[in-house]
């Protein structure tokens, strides 16, 4: 048990989330809640980044289970030395092309998160990307208008700052300020030396088409690095990188697990005990299908293997994964007692059970939601409504399922 789970919860994951969990959470949510992308994220992408870097220091989050948010603060094993700025945070984990020398300055990454489906990532795809960059204007070469035109700004004498003086009685205080008419450069074109393509604002957007080739494969969260396709600052000679993240979107029929696919399966008990065929359409629309010939039983939530027709390995796309199959039973709510005579002669293994002479026979009936309640607790009973639904692992039944009444 964890002592609190606010940074969990601010990840949208369970306590006992992996490694890779935790890393598909942050990033689903940074890249939803950055600045750049969402005006009024800030705060919601300061928490993320704050619970990602504890959560996702094994030492930190050793401490955070055991003692909460107070365990990091205290001297508690090297805690308590504050949090990283959020965009360093997020630079961090979504990184470059690494080609940057230490020390070099570079512009941030422009980042881009891509929706695939599962079927996509099974057959691959070359998606074409369009982009708009902040590039330097060619036509001016960043200069902003033409050679030796630049003037010193009157408003400034070409110092890019006003002093402005003010006296209150015997004190005199000097007051600084950006000058506006040359947006504190210190130099200014007059309006017919300006360039005409950017304005005099030295820098232009700029559309560009990527090709974003998906191998066959490829999973969630894998990056495309475009060097230098990002945006351009005008004291930086290189521009930053364009980076696009794959986004794995969830599909209606298979589960993925690494290379591997799940499938979930609803049979009735009579073919799990009689037998009975399904077919499966794959992800490159191919018709499969299995027997389960009579004789053969499948128990409720067995799982059984059919080799080859998982997920394309991303190295040997001739390779694939497993698929898996979940079986989920349906039993019949009620059954004539004839036929459940008549069933019961032909199923093996009815146990005779020894019954006292002085035991007492006692009544079963169905749970009703009081009786849940007070055995099982309030919030058992509020769990029982909301089964379903996200995740779509945990099928089965699970826990007491209250009745509606
Ligand atoms: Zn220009
Ligand atoms: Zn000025």
């Amino acid at each position: 048990m964890v002592k609190e789970t606010k940074y969990y919860d601010t990840l949208g994951v369970k306590p006992d989330a992996s490694d890779s969990e935790l890393k598909k959470a942050y990033r689903k949510l940074a890249l939803k809640f950055h600045p750049d992308k969402n005006p009024d994220g800030a705060e919601q992408f300061k928490q993320i980044s704050q619970a990602y870097e504890v959560l996702s220091d094994e030492k930190k989050r050793k401490i955070y289970d055991q003692a909460g948010e107070e365990g990091l603060q205290g001297g508690g094993g090297g805690g308590g030395e504050g949090f990283h700025n959020p965009f360093d945070v997020f630079d961090m984990f979504f990184g470059g092309g690494g080609g940057g020398r230490r020390g070099e300055r570079r512009v941030k990454p422009t980042v881009h998160q891509m929706r695939v489906t599962l079927d996509t990532l099974y057959k691959g795809a070359t998606r074409k990307l369009k982009i708009n960059r902040t590039v330097t204007c060619k036509q001016c070469k960043g200069r902003g208008g033409a050679e030796g035109a630049c003037k010193d700004c009157s408003d400034c004498n070409g110092r890019g700052i006003k002093i402005r003086v003010i006296r209150m009685g015997p004190m005199v205080q000097q007051m600084q300020s950006h000058c506006e008419s040359c947006q504190g450069e210190g130099s200014i074109f007059a309006e017919k030396d300006k360039c005409k393509k950017c304005n005099g604002r030295k820098q232009v957007r700029e559309e560009e088409i990527l090709e974003v080739h998906i191998k066959p494969g490829q999973r969630d969260g894998e990056k495309f690095v475009f060097e230098e396709k990002g945006d351009q600052a005008l004291d930086i000679e290189k521009p930053g990188d364009f980076i696009v993240v794959l986004d794995e979107q969830e599909h209606e029929k298979f589960v993925r697990k690494g290379d591997n696919l799940i499938i979930q399966h609803n049979i009735e008990l009579s073919e799990a005990l009689c037998g009975f065929v399904r077919t499966i359409k794959t992800l490159d629309g191919r018709d499969i299908y299995y027997r389960v010939l009579p004789g053969e039983v499948i128990a409720h939530a067995a799982v059984k293997v059919i080799h080859n027709e998982g997920m394309p390995m991303h190295r040997t796309p001739s390779d694939r994964g497993d698929l898996l199959v979940q079986f989920d039973v349906k039993f019949p709510d009620k059954m004539s007692p004839s036929n459940a005579i008549k069933l019961a002669e032909l199923l093996p293994g009815k146990r005779e059970e020894i019954i006292d002479e002085d035991a007492e026979v006692v009544e079963l009936v169905d749970l009703d939601p009081r009786a849940s309640r007070r055995t099982f607790g309030e919030r058992e009973e509020q769990e029982g409504h909301g089964h379903g639904g996200f995740g779509g692992h945990g099928h089965g039944p699970q826990g007491v399922q209250c009745q509606q009444s």
